[in-house]
């Protein structure tokens, strides 16, 4: 396996695979249990799912019912799993959680459904990754609250309707696309996630540095904010390493110098990019001429999967308009010229770059 650092990366930060700014679940976040809010009114931003929730879940409340099964669509560490949590919460109901991998056949999935206690929450992480018989086992359980088991082989073979008790079940994935149409319909609530403002980053943050009893202030805080990509796990991450400077360097208090300080020495900018997405942008700027050029290409240039540079690259590049996907591949923005202090020429080979 080639040494991933030497490809066209500033040298500087975290090799490739333990991404600082990744919005994926590492190691890092182990003790992340103790920041997550546990009431709707801890959980901070995403006003119009708290909205659209509070109201299901009063209704709910009120018919003494289950809340209908929820869909969560977004990119990891925007806080899925910690609503699904929120809501077993609100609804004063245990929840059960596993993820779409984890049940490789459809008898795991009879083993959770019938375990489960009446108007419980079941929580499956990766829905879009759930194999396919197992899919079809759920059809049945979310909308009539019943199983088809086949008992027997052959031609005494039979098929019973096994009765469940009634249950919400939460979905989250990365990939609404990659759900099939029977199974996206059976979930009466979806939501999308839309990445955080800096303001809400920053409550997060504050929150999260009373917990972990780190003074921060105000400015400090959203310096950090700033810096995460519009993404609450990222934000509770880097408040932990600019915890660790701060300790070293300034007797524990976080203000806009020390976070500043403390993130360049980690290799993150001021918009919150690392040297991932440098060289990712440099790539297309430069071997690329700016594009097109399409996902495939640029996964064997850098030697990544597809699916990490289009969940974990992409989406902030997109947002910060540092990017443009177009049906003949990717194309880089002036604004990404100008962010790596690059000559613009007017886009692939003098000319203005497609926006379709
Ligand atoms: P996902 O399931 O989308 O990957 P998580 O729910 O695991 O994301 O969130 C990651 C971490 O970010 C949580 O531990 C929690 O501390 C924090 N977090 C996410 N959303 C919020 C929020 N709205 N308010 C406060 N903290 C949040």
């Amino acid at each position: 396996m080639p040494d991933k650092m030497s490809f066209g990366g500033d040298g500087d930060g975290p090799p490739f695979d333990e991404r600082l700014l990744g919005g994926g679940f590492t190691d890092d976040d182990a003790d992340e249990y103790s920041l997550r809010p546990r009431r709707l009114s801890e959980y901070i931003g995403q006003p119009k799912i708290k909205d659209n929730l509070g109201i299901a879940l009063a209704a709910a409340r009120l018919r003494d019912e289950c809340i209908d099964h929820i869909l969560l669509h977004g990119p990891p560490g925007l806080g899925k799993t910690s609503l699904a949590q929120v809501i077993a919460n609100e609804m004063g109901a245990n929840l059960r959680t596993t993820s779409g991998p984890a049940i490789e056949r459809p008898g795991d999935l009879v083993a959770i459904l019938t375990n489960l206690d009446a108007n419980s929450v079941l929580f499956i992480d990766e829905i879009h990754r759930l194999n396919r018989l197992a899919e079809e086992f759920l059809y049945p359980a979310m909308e009539d609250f019943e199983m088809d088991v086949v008992i027997g082989k052959g031609p005494s073979a039979r098929s019973v309707k096994v009765p469940l008790p009634r249950f919400t079940l939460i979905g989250a994935t990365t990939r609404a696309g990659l759900l099939s149409n029977p199974l996206r319909d059976r979930f009466g609530i979806a939501h999308y996630f839309a990445f955080y403002s800096p303001e809400d980053l920053r409550r997060i943050i504050t929150r999260s540095a009373d917990i972990l009893k780190v003074p921060t202030d105000e400015a400090g805080a959203l310096e950090i904010a700033r810096r995460s990509r519009g993404t609450p796990r990222i934000a509770n991450r880097l408040l932990k390493r600019v915890r660790d400077f701060a300790q070293v360097r300034a007797e524990g208090r976080i203000d806009r110098e020390i976070a500043d300080e403390a993130l360049r020495m980690q290799g993150v900018d001021e918009l919150g990019l690392d040297q991932f997405d440098r060289s990712y942008l440099r790539t297309i700027i430069e071997k690329f001429e700016g594009g097109p050029v399409g996902v495939e290409t640029m996964a064997a240039t850098l030697q990544d999967e597809r699916d990490t540079i289009e969940d974990v690259y992409e989406p902030y590049l997109l947002q910060l308009g540092f990017l443009n996907r177009t049906p003949r591949g990717r194309i880089a923005t002036r604004g990404a010229y100008e962010h790596l202090g690059l000559p613009y020429g007017g886009g692939p080979n003098g000319t203005q770059p497609a926006t379709m």
